[in-house]
């Protein structure tokens, strides 16, 4: 039997922005606000998979390559915390119906291959800060950073000498009429 993965699809942020990224973070959070993200594994999760066999991860993805759709512009304006998730995100207050779109349709997909999806609304965020157990101090509007997103990948994560690692497996171009 093959071993399974932990797979998700999600968005990965263009390499220029991710230095721009960690420094604001650093400017705006003290250390003790939470763990940072390594730059290299900042990204917008779309649909969260699971442990998942390599038939299965087969399966998904001959789904995935099925969708068809624009790309979008992402505007990344707005920041919050989530105590229960103890979680510090960027995101987007309003976040474009193609991404919204693009996420339904890929939990939509892995829901019906029978990967659990959270029944709660889906709440496109990247990541900035785990383990933010007290509330912090959010930095004042007015931050705003666009990016064109022209695809998305399923990823496989791993936790491998005591760091989290994302691959990407597989990538799919966002360019449907
Ligand atoms: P780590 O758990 O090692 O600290 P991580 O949470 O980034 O790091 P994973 O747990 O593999 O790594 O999660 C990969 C991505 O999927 C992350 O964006 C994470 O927020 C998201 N994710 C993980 N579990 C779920 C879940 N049950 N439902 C929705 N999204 C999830
Ligand atoms: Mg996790």
């Amino acid at each position: 039997m093959p071993a399974s993965k932990r797979l998700f699809f999600a968005i990965e942020l263009p390499a220029e922005l991710q230095p721009q990224l960690v420094q604001w973070r650093a400017q705006h959070f003290t250390p003790e606000a939470g763990r940072p993200i390594a730059a290299a594994n900042l990204h917008l999760t779309l649909a969260f998979l699971g442990d998942i066999s390599a038939e299965k991860q087969k399966a998904l993805e001959t789904l995935a390559g099925r969708i068809r759709q624009p790309g979008f512009t992402l505007t990344l304006d707005d920041a919050g915390q989530w105590l229960r998730s103890r979680v510090v995100w960027l995101g987007s207050r309003q976040p474009p119906r193609g991404l919204l779109q693009l996420a339904d349709m890929l939990r939509a997909q892995a829901a019906r291959s029978g990967c659990y999806q959270s029944p709660q609304p889906f709440h496109p965020h990247i990541t900035l800060l785990r383990d933010a157990s007290h509330a912090v101090s959010l930095p004042p509007p007015g931050f705003r950073w666009s990016f064109p997103v022209t695809e998305f990948a399923l990823y496989e994560s791993q936790f491998l000498n005591g760091r989290t690692r994302y691959t990407a497996l597989k990538r799919w171009p966002l360019s449907g009429e």
